[in-house]
């Protein structure tokens, strides 16, 4: 039998059906309400490549060496290609088109085709998101539409991931549930249980329309949080629902603009809050954990669309942040404390990049400044202390995101300190100490199992984002809960080529070159998905390339910081650039449709447009794919509203570099880092008024610089409706917080 009715299918049938059908399978079974469907079992695909005899030769093509984007993009084509191109056997297709028939009124009864992967409850279960949907499917794409799903098995990004993780191809099935569509008018997800702490509440997220506005992030939904056990109604947070998903006449998913009487009312009734809460309860009392819930409302009647076990509940209450106050012994040195934490260890001065490997694990890194080179020691140091450098330099960017202790512009630590001295450095307080203090030091927790401070994510409006530097933090960046990242510098990517680009090309080819940029900005992009990456081209200045091999050949320049970097090379050198907006166009290709691409130090529309072409012209369609512009010159602020005009989907603040142009202080000059402020009226006025233009015209706004993790810049952002705040890693759970805060309070004052 190729089909099975979803009322027939238990949990035990997971192998046959997929997880996805066999969760809906037990729902329905449980009395739940789940639209009526039928499942294409997983043996009904199995059965299709053994018969037809297209199995070892489509196993045969996958099986590619997954670094190499051009292999893995010819593998997915030649896979998409047996299977689509192979006829379904007859008996096949009439199973599946009598099932259908018997389904709906008619042959117009739209139906939701996804696929169902039989590995799919992995224990990485990011898997799961790697499959297709069909929305609004109708008998005459039924058949095509199942196959796609087939063939979504081995999207590259599929057999990228299968590849990394060591998973056989052979020994993945996929079945596909064919469910009617619910016409939703209101919509959105439910934790039965607190997603992070498991306490017993219920958290719903609601929105107009069908769910897909909400599961994408195209909309911020209301928020509702209610007591499990009681049944109040404790918290109701009712975001402006600028945009909604329908069904168009085509039977297509639209987006369509909310009108202007529903963007800030209330989705959910109290009547309709009431009966998920008990749906919500029944569910969870029948898998006995904690579930995630999609949900659907349509002619008064509430549907469950999918539940999964939730996997955020952190095992912990919360990890100990890594040390009290270390004691008022002299201080040897001071400096800016730019990544938090306590660290004791020997000194390692690394002069030279040579000297690397004499860094032992647990040992105090002491250098000038850092160099890309220098990420894999500083992994294994215990903490970090340069003589140059402010908060936004690559020392405290790399620290924080690698979760080292670091104190920062010291002036002179590679002449004060020596090689084998024991010290204690305090990454808050920004000071260095002689002797070793270990025993009030608990262990720092290795990287990837580091946790936020509180383990409440509170569930926030405004969306709250993580910037990530180094593809290395990204497991850790991800593991913050953060919405995205607001921003991912490629710089790292590329300075730690040590050559510059146009070196590393002549030497390695252009192949190699992109190939290097896909892999840094893949590790992230999967790492986050579904959750969207903003990915920034190549922003260094010539000081930083003329460290290089290759380097010899940059402009030299009196002020790197006003010269040729960030969009202006970009333009100027479309030959070099073509190759990042490449790696893009492989990316999307791939299916990192989560990946957003972001251009640097853009000063006005000509710049906007320029790179809008030259995207274009590298096959990147800029109406299909998220892009915008940094604002970090008085000019892009000023010219936000012909900037808006080019197309631009967001514009995120980077405060290190706006600051820095607007008071004319350099950031990496230590003589007038106290006239460094973010907080400068002048600067906010910039921020404010960008924010309100972007407001009117549909346009998001962010920010990605330092200063989005200080508090008085969150309020003040918050306050002027900024629509997300990236943050550092360790800084996510305490933004989270502090924009909840703020959200709160406006909404208590518009009630007063
Ligand atoms: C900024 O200028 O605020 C920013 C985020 O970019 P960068 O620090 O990389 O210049
Ligand atoms: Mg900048």
């Amino acid at each position: 039998m190729a089909v099975v009715w979803l009322d027939d299918v238990r949990a035990a049938d997971l192998d046959t059906v997929g997880g996805k059908a066999a969760s809906l399978g037990e729902l329905t079974a449980a009395g739940l309400p789940v639209p009526p469907g039928f499942v294409v079992t997983a043996g009904t695909y199995r059965t299709f490549i053994e018969e037809a005899g297209i199995d070892e030769e489509l196993f045969a093509a996958v099986d590619v060496d997954s670094e190499d984007s051009a292999a893995l993009a010819e593998a997915h084509e030649r896979a998409h290609e047996l299977i689509m191109e192979t006829e379904l056997p007859e008996p096949v297709r009439e199973e599946i088109v009598d099932a259908y028939r018997t389904m709906g009124d008619d042959e117009e009864a739209f139906v939701a085709v996804r696929s169902s992967a039989t590995a799919e409850d992995l224990p990485d279960a990011s898997f799961a998101g790697q499959q297709e949907t069909f929305l609004n499917v109708t008998e005459e794409d039924l058949l095509h539409r199942v196959k796609e799903c087939w063939a979504s098995l081995f999207s590259q990004r599929a057999i990228y991931y299968r590849n990394q993780k060591g998973f056989p191809h052979r020994e993945v099935d996929i079945a596909v549930v064919v469910q009617q569509m619910v016409d939703a008018e209101k919509s959105g997800v439910m934790f039965t249980s607190h997603p992070s702490t498991g306490e017993p509440r219920i958290i719903i997220e609601a929105a107009w329309g069908l769910g897909e506005a909400v599961v994408s992030g195209a909309v911020s939904p209301d928020n509702y949080v209610i007591d499990r056990e009681s049944g109040d109604v404790e918290e109701v947070t009712v975001a402006e629902k600028k945009v909604m998903h329908v069904k168009s006449e085509t039977g297509e998913t639209v987006e369509r603009d909310v009108g202007e009487d529903r963007r800030d009312r209330q989705v959910l009734t109290e009547a309709e809050i009431d009966r998920l809460v008990e749906l919500g309860r029944r569910v969870e009392d029948h898998y006995g954990t904690p579930q995630d819930v999609e949900w659907a409302i349509a002619d008064g009647e509430v549907y469950m669309l999918q539940s999964r076990p939730i996997t955020t509940i952190s095992e912990e209450a919360t990890a100990e942040s890594n040390g009290g106050d270390a004691g008022d012994g002299d201080h040897l040195l001071t400096g800016l404390g730019a990544s938090p934490g306590v660290a004791s260890g020997a000194v390692r001065i690394v002069t030279k990049l040579d000297h690397l490997d004499q860094v032992s694990e647990g040992d105090v890194i002491v250098t000038e400044m850092t160099m890309p080179d220098m990420v894999p020691a500083m992994k294994r140091a215990s903490g970090i202390v340069t003589d140059e450098g402010g908060m936004t330099s690559h020392a405290a960017i790399v620290s924080r995101e690698l979760g080292v202790p670091a104190v920062v512009g010291t002036g002179n630590a590679t002449r004060t300190l020596s090689d084998g001295q024991l010290i204690t450095l305090d990454g808050d307080k920004g000071t260095v100490r002689e002797g070793r203090e270990d025993e009030d030091v608990e262990e720092r927790e290795p990287i990837e199992e580091a946790r936020p401070k509180t383990p409440v994510k509170p569930m926030t409006a405004t969306e709250v984002k993580v910037n990530v530097s180094i593809p290395e933090a990204a497991e850790r960046a991800a593991a913050t809960g953060a919405d995205g990242v607001g921003l991912l510098r490629m710089e790292h990517m590329v300075l730690s080529l040590n050559q510059t680009p146009e070196r590393y090309i002549e030497r390695e080819g252009v192949r190699a070159y992109v190939d290097q940029l896909v892999q840094g900005i893949r590790g992230v992009a999967e790492e986050f998905y579904p959750r969207p990456v903003r990915v920034r081209t190549l922003d260094a200045p010539t000081d930083e390339f003329r460290q290089l091999e290759g380097g010899e050949n940059e402009p030299k320049e009196h002020n790197p910081m006003l010269g040729y970097r960030g969009i202006r090379r970009s333009l100027d050198r479309p030959d070099v650039f073509e190759h990042e907006l490449e790696a893009f166009r492989r990316l999307f290709e791939m299916g990192y449709d989560n990946v957003e691409i972001m251009f640097p130090l853009v000063n006005d529309a000509e710049d906007v447009v320029r790179a809008r072409n030259l995207m274009e012209d590298a096959g990147v369609d800029p109406e299909k794919r998220e892009w915008g512009v940094m604002i970090e010159t008085p000019a892009s602020a000023l010219c936000i509203e012909e900037m808006a005009a080019a197309g631009i989907d967001f514009a995120s603040f980077g405060t290190n570099d706006l600051t820095q142009y607007t008071l004319a202080v350099d950031r990496n000059n230590e003589n007038v880092a106290d006239r460094f402020d973010e907080l400068h009226p002048a600067v906010l006025e910039l921020i404010e008024s960008t924010i309100e233009t972007c407001r009117d015209l549909g346009v998001d706004t962010s920010i990605c610089g330092q200063a989005g993790s200080k508090p008085r810049m969150i309020r003040f952002l918050v306050e002027q409706g900024v629509s997300s705040i990236s943050a550092n890693i360790d800084a996510v759970r305490d933004v989270q917080h502090e924009a909840k805060r703020v959200e709160q309070k406006l909404l208590l004052d518009s009630v007063r």
